[in-house]
């Protein structure tokens, strides 16, 4: 659940200030600290501090050769101590480490019996100690190579080696890729590090190995040690995709861009969505899993699948085991995932699949486990998504899995003229008037602490995204609910002027929303309607297009608008909130 950046062959000779540059732009994958080692003449030396990187510098001596973290925390404090690079006792290994050693305890002991000598907390320190210790009698690879088979649990590792002058990482289960520039080497736990300076990569697959050294990579199976031939790809990432662009934050840009990335469903998986149309007509079940934002795409695709007359089950990732004993060969399971790298929902795939299902990937990121683990690939196309909060990447995603409903129900060509005009209609609605409305309400919004939502059918699963964008983006309570719900309990926490966003869409339900919407506002309730129409129960509207069942993607765009300025005026840093991190690849 962290950052990793190495760079070999600065060619500034300024690999710390570069790699630290690099760091920003993985923040966003754990933010509790960071830390930079630089080879720099006969030593490393190490710069390592607690809180975000943000306009951090370094006064790191130059160098050709850094490698630098951004943490997560998850064994030992929030401390500079436990930031990483981590040293062994000789300091000519540094260590820095994505997931948890959760044999580090027993490691630690046997190490300590030996004489190594602890500084720090984390269950990263061991893995610097062990290869120290295999270093004696082995070569620096060997050394590694041996440590990191001895390590449970997943992780990705990288090794500052001062003697050899290498990085040498290792992959199980944690993200890794390396790139190739002309004459620089780079590794990292995401592209965006080193898009600036190249887009042809390698993303190393559970097993594998480079050492980056001043003449070039070098891959290995960890197994049994063996060189292998490393194929490079090209990626079609641009650098603006990894930059603000004029925006103030990541955020922003990012919900701006959905109106481009959502259309652009239309035009890639065709081949894809023909094939699982197949399947589906064929008599496969459908299982919709994912966690978090994920799992609302989940349950708001099954609403679609509804529609259209399929049936679907959507289950969240880290629920998933009691059922998946319904499983057999002929299921889909649908795993829906931006970065494809989060835990929960591998551990649920990998279940699915020794059950016999074919799994089928929704993901936005490239190169990940979940693309390994599937029989079919939907890749979303949204482009890197570096704020936390995912905004693009869900509604291509929930774009994409609304095109497979519509062919499904032989409606495909209608379908993307749906998502096609949607693009235009959104380009419309985020207009200077609705922005200032967001602006204002926010305004009025900022110093509750609870706020409500309700929605029926397909704005159901809306509510639950608009409230999660409240939460994750401002840190006020915003609780969803199913409209129907209300009325059997929760309307007890109404009192007067207690807000409460009403979603709606001109649709059959529309009415039993409104009776809902007027039992709160008897109760005192400030009724804030996001829809399509006009009512008598609103005491604020925001207007939304009305579109049909899409109709939800409107409505949703107001909450991350509105989580965006509701953060931004109460202080939060709306790129990376409190206490997250983006990819959770950790159960
Ligand atoms: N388990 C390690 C620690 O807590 C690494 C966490 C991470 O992936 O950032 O330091």
């Amino acid at each position: 659940m962290c950052g990793i950046y190495g760079i070999i062959n600065d060619k500034n000779n300024q690999a710390a200030q570069n790699v630290l540059e690099g760091l920003k732009k993985l923040e966003y994958r754990g933010y509790d600290s960071w830390g930079v080692s630089v080879i720099s003449r006969d030593q490393i030396k190490i710069d390592k501090h607690i809180g975000k990187i943000g306009e951090a510098m370094t006064n790191l001596p130059s160098g050709l050769i850094a490698l630098g973290h951004t943490r997560w925390a998850t064994h030992g404090g929030v401390t500079d101590l436990n930031a990483h690079p981590h040293l062994d006792c000789t300091k000519k290994i540094a260590v820095i480490h994505n997931g948890i050693v959760e044999n580090y305890q027993e490691i630690k002991e046997e190490l300590i019996k030996k004489g190594h000598q602890f500084v720090s907390e984390t269950d990263t320190e061991v893995i610097a100690h062990l290869i120290e210790e295999k270093a004696k009698t082995k070569t620096i690879n060997e050394a590694v190579f041996e440590t990191f088979k001895i390590l449970r649990g997943s992780n990705a590792i990288a090794v500052l080696d001062y003697e050899s002058q290498t990085i040498i990482a290792c992959r199980n289960g944690s993200p890794l890729v390396v790139g190739l520039g002309q004459g620089q080497y780079f590794l990292a736990s995401d592209v965006p590090a080193f898009l600036k300076e190249t887009n042809t990569v390698y993303f190393l697959n559970d097993g594998e190995a480079v050492v980056l050294s001043k003449s070039g990579v070098k891959l290995f199976d960890i197994d049994s040690e063996k060189e292998k031939i490393l194929t490079l790809q090209t990626l079609d990432w641009k650098l603006e995709d990894a930059e603000k662009n004029g925006y103030p934050h990541f955020l922003l840009k990012e919900i701006y861009e959905q109106l481009k990335t959502i259309p652009k469903t239309t035009s890639i998986n065709e081949k894809e969505i023909n094939k699982l149309t197949e399947k589906i007509k064929g008599g496969y079940k459908i299982i919709l899993t994912g966690c978090g934002t994920a799992s609302y795409c989940a349950l708001a695709t099954k609403y679609f699948f509804a529609t259209q007359g399929v049936e679907s089950q959507a289950i969240s990732s880290y629920e998933f085991m009691p059922f998946s004993k319904f499983i057999d060969k002929k299921t889909l399971v649908f795993a829906i995932s931006q970065s494809g790298e989060t835990a929960d929902t591998l551990i649920a795939v990998k279940e699915a699949k020794k059950r016999g299902a074919e799994i089928v990937a929704v993901i936005n990121a490239r190169g990940s486990t979940l693309e390994r683990l599937a029989d079919t690939v939907l890749s979303v196309g949204a482009g890197p998504e570096i704020a936390v909060v995912s905004t693009k990447a869900f509604t291509s995603q929930l774009s994409t899995l609304y095109l497979l409903s519509t062919a499904v129900a032989d409606k495909f060509e209608e379908g993307k003229n749906k998502i096609n005009k949607l693009g235009t209609v959104l380009t419309n609605l985020l207009n200077p008037v609705l922005i200032n409305r967001l602006i204002d309400t926010a305004k009025n919004l900022m110093n509750e602490e609870h706020m409500y939502l309700i929605g029926k059918h397909l704005n159901y699963p809306a509510t639950l995204e608009f409230a999660l964008k409240i939460k994750e983006t401002s840190y006020i309570h915003a609780e969803p609910f199913a409209a129907g719900e209300l009325k059997h309990g929760v309307i007890t926490l109404i009192q007067k002027g207690t807000p409460c966003f009403v979603l709606a869409s001109q649709d059959e339900v529309k009415d039993e929303v409104l009776s809902s919407a007027s039992e709160i506002k008897a109760r005192g309730g400030l009724i804030i309607g996001v829809a399509p129409f006009e009512s008598n129960e609103f005491d604020v509207l925001i207007k939304t297009p009305d579109l049909g069942s899409l109709t939800i993607f409107a409505n949703i765009i107001v909450g991350q608008l509105l989580g965006y300025y509701l953060g931004v005026g109460r202080g939060a840093d709306p790129d990376k909130p409190r206490n997250l991190a983006k990819s959770v690849t950790v159960k």
